[in-house]
């Protein structure tokens, strides 16, 4: 990870200002110049051919400084990773050059709902001679404001089996309008409108009519690079509360000298190593990626707002002042309860795995 050393200082010096700002333009030019955009694109490619383990290092190291920044590249990686799983030579020669240097968007979610893809994609992609003309709206993608290379899932037809999933690159018709989220801000979280924007057919992944697989086989083994923000964010919240612990001073003594406040802590250093093992045991060998992704994401939710709730409580009225570093983790660390699939969706599929 010492190649990008440079990247983690800067999100780490400019984490306040990019959630104040809900902007991280001045750090982009860094990301690019660091090389991390080819993290995952394969070394054939002059990527740097890492896998969903390095994924997970970068995801963690980045979001224990600044989760804005790290779910940028945890959602540039999804972008690549539908390439690298579901695109053909022609498509991977095309596009991986231009994702070294640019960042990748994943176009899924709709204003009707994010949760059932399979019903609630409506934008439309009509077969015109050898291309198809987009036309619909997409909300709450990651990446908008300076993405270059969508992912887009459009219908199609009718059903599950009416979906196609396009590459499609930043051009006239694609309007995109920033929005305000309340963590893991300064990733260009945005709304897009798709107006009469071509894409020839060639830019299909898979095949037509296989956009809901190639959507959720990308987000199914990403889902554990993603919760390794959660992981990211929970370490955070562990320095931060320790930190305070051993400095704040009061009865006499310092917070750390109580054993309610040491078993607090403990607890979250518990938490933090089981979920630790978990994800990098999963991301070095993922035999069901449906059910890996989900384990790591519901867990990875679960014990980042846990260990950013007590943080906020050693911290005290401190921990509940706006842009202060715990306050900011404690928002961060909701999303990782509902971005890229909620933890309902997470535990249904656990149960189809058992039930099934
Ligand atoms: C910061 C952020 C970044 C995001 N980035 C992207 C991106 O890059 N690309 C993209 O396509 N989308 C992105 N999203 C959208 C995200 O994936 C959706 O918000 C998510 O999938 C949930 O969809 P929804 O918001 O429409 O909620 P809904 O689908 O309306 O669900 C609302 C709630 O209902 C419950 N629920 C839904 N279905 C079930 C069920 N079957 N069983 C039990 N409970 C259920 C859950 O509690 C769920 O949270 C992002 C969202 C956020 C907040």
């Amino acid at each position: 990870m010492d190649e990008f050393k440079e990247l983690f200082n800067l999100a780490e010096e400019r984490a306040i200002l990019i959630d104040k700002n809900n902007d991280m333009e001045d750090v982009l030019d860094k990301v690019k110049e660091s090389g991390i955009l080819g993290l995952i694109i394969p070394k054939e490619y002059n990527g740097l051919g890492g896998g969903y383990y390095d994924a997970c290092r970068v995801s963690e190291e980045l979001a224990l400084r600044c989760s804005g920044v790290a779910h940028s590249i945890v959602i540039h990686n999804m972008a690549v990773d539908a390439i690298r799983l579901f695109g053909n030579e022609e498509q991977k020669e095309r596009y991986f050059p231009k994702l070294l240097k640019g960042f990748g968007c994943l176009a899924i979610t709709e204003a009707k709902g994010g949760s059932d893809v399979a019903n609630a994609v409506s934008m439309r992609a009509e077969k015109v001679g050898n291309s198809y003309i987009l036309n619909g709206h997409k909300v709450m993608i990651t990446n908008g404001t300076f993405g270059e290379i969508f992912i887009v899932v459009a219908r199609t037809g009718e059903g599950a089996r009416g979906l196609t999933t396009f590459i499609v690159e930043k051009q006239e018709g694609i309007e995109v309008h920033k929005i305000n989220p309340s963590g893991m801000r300064g990733s260009g979280l945005s709304n897009i409108t798709f107006k009469d924007v071509e894409v020839g057919k060639e830019d299909i992944l898979l095949s037509e009519g296989r956009g809901l697989r190639v959507a959720l086989g990308t987000l199914a083994p990403n889902r554990v690079p993603f919760s390794a923000m959660g992981l990211g964010i929970a370490e955070r919240c562990l320095n931060l509360a320790i930190e305070r612990a051993k400095s704040r001073k009061a009865f006499g003594g310092v917070l750390s000298d109580l054993q309610a406040v040491q078993f607090m802590i403990a607890e979250i250093a518990a938490e933090v190593e089981v979920l630790k093992r978990a994800i990098y045991s999963f991301a070095k060998e993922m035999d069901d990626t449906n059910y890996a992704g989900a384990v790591c994401k519901l867990k990875a939710a679960e014990v980042a707002k846990k260990a950013a709730d007590i943080a906020v409580e050693i911290y005290g009225g401190y921990g509940l002042i706006e842009g202060t570093a715990v306050e900011i983790a404690y928002r961060d660390a909701k999303v990782l309860d509902i971005a890229e699939g909620a933890s309902e969706i997470m535990k249904l599929l656990i149960a189809r795995k058992i039930f099934s």
